[in-house]
């Protein structure tokens, strides 16, 4: 074989391989957005695939299409909820750790930062001492984290079957994608930010299983109690 005849077939199977790849993307993308917009979920293995192996490729191609690149996240912990959904039921609380983020926490919080995260005095200014009480009277460990080293430590040092975790879309994501080899729950957070961020309490309490009454409002807004003195339930 020559030379140029080897760069001619070297330069086709590129080219093949690029427009299968912009056809996965495509199609990932498209059935990304049927399972977020009508709760449908076709061909999980598939999505899963492109989101863990083309993340980084995934998000700039959706940014290209003009739609925004936090779909790829949003699409991410949709995915990885309902794939786990049916084996995380079976786990009981007390093999289920419960991971919530501290920026969730009340601006007037003084709960003390150590190694294993947040020690939340539980004065319930905010909602972390709510699902925190709540969480641990069902047998939950929780955790309250400020961040992905946190994370680590906690897997290393703490035995668990499955976990609940709160957090943004990419961390959750991300998180999801780390913690594969457990049956995962996320609720990401409907504001996000480092500080006063905000988070569908009931969402959370559904997945640790609690039965809610319908339309029962657990807090002002289910987030931080904006008033610093006040405390919620
Ligand atoms: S309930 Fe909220 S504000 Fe109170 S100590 Fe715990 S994290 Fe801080």
């Amino acid at each position: 074989m020559t030379i140029s005849a080897f760069y001619q077939i070297f330069g086709q199977v590129v080219l093949i391989a690029g427009i299968l790849l912009l056809i996965l993307l495509s199609v990932t993308l498209i059935l990304g957005r049927i399972l977020i917009e009508k709760d449908r979920l076709v061909f999980p293995k598939l999505l899963l695939f492109t989101m863990d192996v083309f993340y980084g490729l995934f998000k700039k191609f959706s940014e290209s299409v003009g739609v925004n690149a936090k779909i790829v996240d949003n699409i991410g912990v949709e995915v990885r909820n309902k794939v786990n959904e049916k084996h995380f039921k079976k786990i009981d609380p007390q093999d289920t750790i419960l991971v919530l983020p501290h920026c969730l926490r009340h601006l007037e919080c003084e709960a003390k930062l150590e190694t294993s995260g947040l020690v939340c005095k539980n004065c319930k200014r905010c909602v972390i001492g709510v699902l925190k009480d709540k969480g641990e009277k069902m047998g939950f460990q929780v955790f309250i984290i400020p961040g992905s080293t946190f994370l680590k430590k906690i897997v290393e040092q703490n035995k668990f079957k499955a976990v609940i975790g709160v957090a943004c879309f990419q961390d959750l994501n991300l998180a999801m994608m780390n913690l594969s080899n457990f049956p995962c729950q996320g609720v990401p957070l409907l504001r996000d930010g480092c500080v006063n961020t905000k988070v569908d309490t009931r969402a959370v309490l559904e997945k640790m299983g609690v039965k809610l009454k319908e339309g029962k409002k657990l807090t002002p807004d289910n987030s931080c109690n904006p008033e610093p003195n006040r405390r919620i339930l």
